[in-house]
């Protein structure tokens, strides 16, 4: 089958070949045939080898993949409503965890203490075919398009959780920094579905006419002013920022009172300068967040049920 694949790290080593291996299934497990993959900053760093472990070498990338059922596991549908059957519209949920440790028995499996990604821990989508457990296929709606079905995974889910772990309320100010990269456009539209004002820093205005950001800022040197002109004074209830160290003073000094930051990146860097009692003072809250549940990946299916 045809795949991009690469032998030793580093992004000039990835190639796209004809004779990949086409992955077996084990009996538990689903073939699927990828329509579409997303591209995420995850498999930068898993091709880069900026990732502790890639398994197996050669390796195929690719963490977010939709696609066709191909064929069943004898043992898949046993015990549960799923019928999965050829010809099924599938996402993966591309978490690999082993269902009984403490984090997966609260339900928590995307930081199961012996998971890890499928796409770096295992071949990912970035193929003509797939094979995954059974419990990481999810159904799709027929009418739902390829391009929304493989962004659901990775790059809704992401921001999805993110804004849980947050508690964004209705009626609540959001302001999401990066909001027209990938992650951050979900992260306007899911705030609006909450019932957030949502205000996004970005230069690109369509964020606003396109995805309806109540406001935009684009002047990252003035976010912290605009957001106080904003709520009046308020300052923001949530703030998602996934940018990292370049914009980590003005994010968290537009966190409000009794308000949360939260983050599941650091595209610029790690390492910030935080003044803990603006902290305590404001009684804020930082919350990493990465992923997010099968729960939740089933709720992001089902906006789109009708
Ligand atoms: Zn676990």
């Amino acid at each position: 089958m045809k795949a991009a694949i690469f032998e030793k790290p580093g992004l000039e080593n990835l190639r796209v070949i004809d004779n990949a291996e086409r992955p077996k299934i084990s009996d538990h497990d689903i073939l699927i045939k990828v329509k579409m993959a997303g591209i995420n900053p995850i498999d930068s760093f898993v091709v880069s080898g900026a990732l502790p472990k890639i398994d197996p070498l050669p390796h195929i990338p690719g963490a977010e993949s939709s696609g066709i059922i191909e064929e069943v596991g004898s043992h898949v549908n046993n015990g549960n409503n799923n019928n999965f059957k050829k010809g099924d519209r599938v996402i993966v949920h591309n978490k690999v965890f082993d269902g009984t440790c403490d984090m997966c028995l609260n339900r928590l499996d995307m930081i199961c203490r012996n998971g890890g990604l499928i796409g770096a821990i295992t071949n990912g989508g970035f193929a003509e075919y797939i094979a995954v457990p059974e419990r990481n296929v999810f159904k799709i709606p027929d009418d739902m398009g390829w391009d929304l079905a493989a962004s659901l995974p990775v790059t809704s889910l992401t921001p999805y959780h993110a804004l849980k772990e947050a508690s964004l309320k209705i009626n609540e100010f959001l302001v999401v920094f990066g909001a027209s990269g990938n992650t951050g456009m979900v992260a306007v539209q899911l705030g609006k579905k909450i019932g957030a004002k949502v205000i996004g820093v970005s230069k690109d205005n369509w964020v606003k006419t396109d995805f309806g950001a109540d406001y935009i800022i684009s002047d990252y040197d003035k976010v912290v002013e605009n957001v106080k002109d904003i709520t009046q004074g308020k300052m923001a209830d949530v703030v998602v920022n996934s940018l990292g160290i370049g914009t980590w003073d003005s994010s968290f000094a537009s966190v409000g009172i009794n308000g949360r930051w939260v983050a599941f990146g650091g595209l610029t860097g790690a390492d910030v300068k935080l003044n803990v009692q603006a902290l305590y003072s404001k009684q804020i809250k930082l919350i990493g967040s990465t992923g997010g549940t099968r729960k939740e990946l089933q709720e992001l299916i089902d906006i789109f049920v009708v």
